[in-house]
């Protein structure tokens, strides 16, 4: 068969046996993946891609490195499955490393995907507060716009309206308060206004019954949000005085996507439990984690009137899981890619703004480190976000160009209109040039 009839019967079998998240079946626009090095994916036909989304914000250290896949290996003939009832080097080895990146004296569960993740660090939470003898907290806040995962408990968090109201009810005790959007909220107190809601639902809602606050550093999905300087340490002080726990989400921001190890770290906070994913294992293999601050965890910890954490995940810090973890994160050491993405960050972010400032459809240009948001609008006064063809149209350049870029916001009708761009830490100088250059291109001919 010639590679285009490959690439036919693929489709075919694509679209009569695999369901495919979030999208209808639309034949023109799956890309068949065969492989991928470094930022590049070449498709079945051979088609070659710059991949500037990293997949699903994931793959840090870039595709096809070969040290982890061998750590895969070299793990699973020593030992390739026990579950965390019991123990193993790697997953030892990988709660060290994970607490020496954060900074600070954590105990970590693992799980094996962000959703996850985000449930254990609710149960955690809500039960580490019966285990103080404080039976009534049992809600938490977060903020609209933010995506948290897909379970219930995790999609009730979850801030996007569209992703939810289908399959309600959902977990009960989820409030939510607007996000702290400097582009669209003029507000003179910028600082602490958002923080102040959050005060204030607690208060209204009754401190006693608040078991925490869930929050991304940058909310990534809902539209690369970046908060005020000191957003975060005023949520913090707030959840002190109300004793709720701050719960931050680092799914994306984590492992260097923002230019810091983790993203609260641009803020100088220190969460109570931290939840990871994606680049924890640079999406070599599905591995997630919920680190909690040595307190929270001995509250569990004591004599007979304690409980112990009823929560079991089969393959949760899987060897091979965590052997690659490791692997990755020695990478991201070595190869100093935290800084890099900090600095190169600031190289893409002066560029795009200069080059694209004075068009008539860019309201915003936002993020930290290589995760960037590029916020388009009918114009610039009005903020009225762009129609969704154009920027549909944007996307689809790119691709045609052979650079995939993401777009993201409210996932509210029409407001679907930040462009995001989070390329592996390891894309090379020059492919950030065709990247720069091609989404430029593609915005001057919206
Ligand atoms: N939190 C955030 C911030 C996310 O972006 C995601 C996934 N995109 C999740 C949680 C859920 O992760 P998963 O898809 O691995 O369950």
């Amino acid at each position: 068969m010639t590679k285009a009839g490959v690439s036919q019967d693929m489709l075919t079998k694509d679209e009569k046996y695999v369901w495919h998240s979030m999208k209808p079946y639309t034949p023109n626009d799956t890309m068949i993946a065969q492989s991928a090095k470094g930022s590049w994916i070449t498709d079945i036909e051979g088609n070659k891609y710059l991949d500037a989304m990293s997949g699903l914000w994931c793959v840090n250290i870039g595709y096809g490195r070969e040290e982890l896949a061998e750590a895969a290996y070299d793990q699973l003939k020593r030992l390739s499955y026990m579950p965390l009832t019991q123990s193993h080097e790697s997953a030892i080895k990988l709660g060290e490393k994970i607490n020496q990146l954060l900074g600070d004296d954590y105990v970590v569960f693992f799980s094996n995907s962000g959703s996850e993740a985000n449930e254990a660090a609710f149960k955690i939470a809500k039960q580490y507060h019966q285990q103080n003898g404080d039976f009534y907290r049992s809600k938490f806040i977060s903020r609209y716009r933010s995506y948290h995962g897909n379970s219930t408990g995790s999609l009730a968090a979850t801030g996007q309206a569209q992703r939810k109201y289908k399959y309600e009810p959902l977990g009960p005790g989820f409030l939510h308060v607007a996000p702290p959007d400097e582009y669209r909220n003029d507000h003179s107190e910028k600082d602490n206004w958002g923080a102040k809601e959050i005060d204030q639902v607690m208060t209204w809602e009754q401190s006693e019954s608040i078991a925490g606050v869930i929050m991304e550093p940058i909310i990534t999905g809902g539209g690369v949000i970046v908060p005020p300087e000191q957003y975060m340490s005023e949520v913090k002080k707030t959840c002190e005085r109300h004793g709720a726990l701050m719960i931050v989400d680092e799914v994306i921001c984590g492992f260097g996507r923002t230019g810091e190890p983790f993203g609260f770290m641009n803020y100088g906070v220190k969460p109570d439990i931290i939840t990871m994913a994606k680049g924890i294992t640079s999406a070599y293999l599905p591995l997630s984690a919920t680190a909690v601050k040595r307190e929270i965890y001995e509250a569990f910890n004591g004599s007979d009137q304690y409980e112990f954490f009823r929560h079991i995940n089969t393959f949760g810090g899987n060897p091979a899981s965590c052997a690659v973890a490791l692997k990755n994160i020695e990478i991201m050491e070595k190869e100093n890619l935290f800084n890099r993405s900090k600095e190169l960050g600031k190289v893409v972010m002066n560029e795009l703004r200069d080059r694209l400032q004075s068009h008539v459809n860019v309201g915003d240009v936002r993020g930290k480190g290589l995760l960037i948001g590029i916020e388009l609008v009918e114009n610039k006064q009005t903020k009225d976000p762009l129609e969704a063809s154009k920027v549909n149209s944007v996307i689809a350049y790119c691709k045609q160009k052979g650079v995939i870029i993401g777009k993201n916001g409210m996932t509210v009708a029409g407001f679907n209109n930040v462009l995001t761009i989070a390329p592996p830490l390891t894309i090379e100088e020059e492919d950030l040039s065709l990247l720069i250059d091609t989404v430029v291109d593609g915005i001057y001919k919206i």
